[in-house]
């Protein structure tokens, strides 16, 4: 690590971080006419310890992302004996291998991205009985090196992911290109929601979930706003 990673905020920071997110998403929400009910906020807590989660919680946030099965299994076992109301979010990229834990642990999965996983966890639902909610992820910037399905594609593989594998399909997610301007990647995927009637969109992070609020987002996934800058070290492996 050469470069100086910023220190997370102190514990008691990332309250007042977490209101401030919560008012600039409300306005967001009252200027574009929606109500709050409408709208989770998935606090990202990958990289971060236990005890983030834990300020968080006591903050009266519930839901929370993880993009890695293992860092998951780490951290939220416990948290989530202890809170029974807490929601988990994979936002990740799940690895075959790996969806036996992830139906373990998560209560949602946002990267639904491949057949092949498709399959896979329809066989771990049916096997665990439990059905976490899904989102498709598109690859809306059509990026070569990025997860997800192409927006062509989309219709062919909801349609095998919910009729032949009767997966709990809800909704897309996307993540867009980070040097372009997110509007059109959000107007797109809502697009897709209203052709598919899959009611969920989970689209915006921390530099764009009022613009993603205003384009419809019904999950916004916010995690350095709410608990501080990651070590870069470990942002240079994710996506
Ligand atoms: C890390 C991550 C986020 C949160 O990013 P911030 O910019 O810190 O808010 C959101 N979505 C995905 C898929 C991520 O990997």
């Amino acid at each position: 690590m050469t470069q100086q990673a910023k220190p997370p905020p102190a514990l008691h920071d990332i309250s007042a971080a977490f209101n401030l997110v919560r008012n600039q998403n409300a306005k967001a929400m009252r200027a574009a006419g929606r109500r709050p009910e409408d709208v989770t906020l998935i606090a990202v807590s990958k990289t971060h310890g236990a005890e983030a989660v834990m300020a968080a919680l006591e903050a009266g946030q519930r839901h929370f992302g993880e993009n890695r099965v293992q860092e998951a299994q780490a951290k939220f076992p416990d948290l989530k004996a202890a809170h029974p109301d807490l929601v988990l979010h994979l936002i990740g990229p799940l690895q075959t291998n790996k969806v036996k834990e992830a139906i373990a642990v998560f209560d949602v999965i946002h990267t639904l991205d491949r057949i092949k996983l498709a399959e896979k966890l329809a066989d771990e639902m049916e096997k665990q009985n439990r059905r976490p909610p899904c989102f498709v992820q598109v690859n809306t910037g059509r990026e070569t090196q990025k997860a997800g399905i192409a927006p062509d594609d989309v219709g062919a593989f909801v349609a095998v992911c919910r009729d032949r594998l009767k997966l709990p399909v809800v909704g897309f997610m996307c993540i867009p290109p980070i040097a372009d301007e997110p509007s059109p990647h959000f107007a797109l995927l809502h697009e897709m929601s209203q052709r598919h009637g899959l009611a969920g969109l989970s689209m915006g992070m921390s530099g764009d979930a009022e613009l993603a609020i205003k384009l419809g987002a019904t999950h916004v996934r916010i995690g350095s706003a709410i608990f501080g800058q990651r070590p870069t070290f470990k942002e240079s492996v994710e996506l």
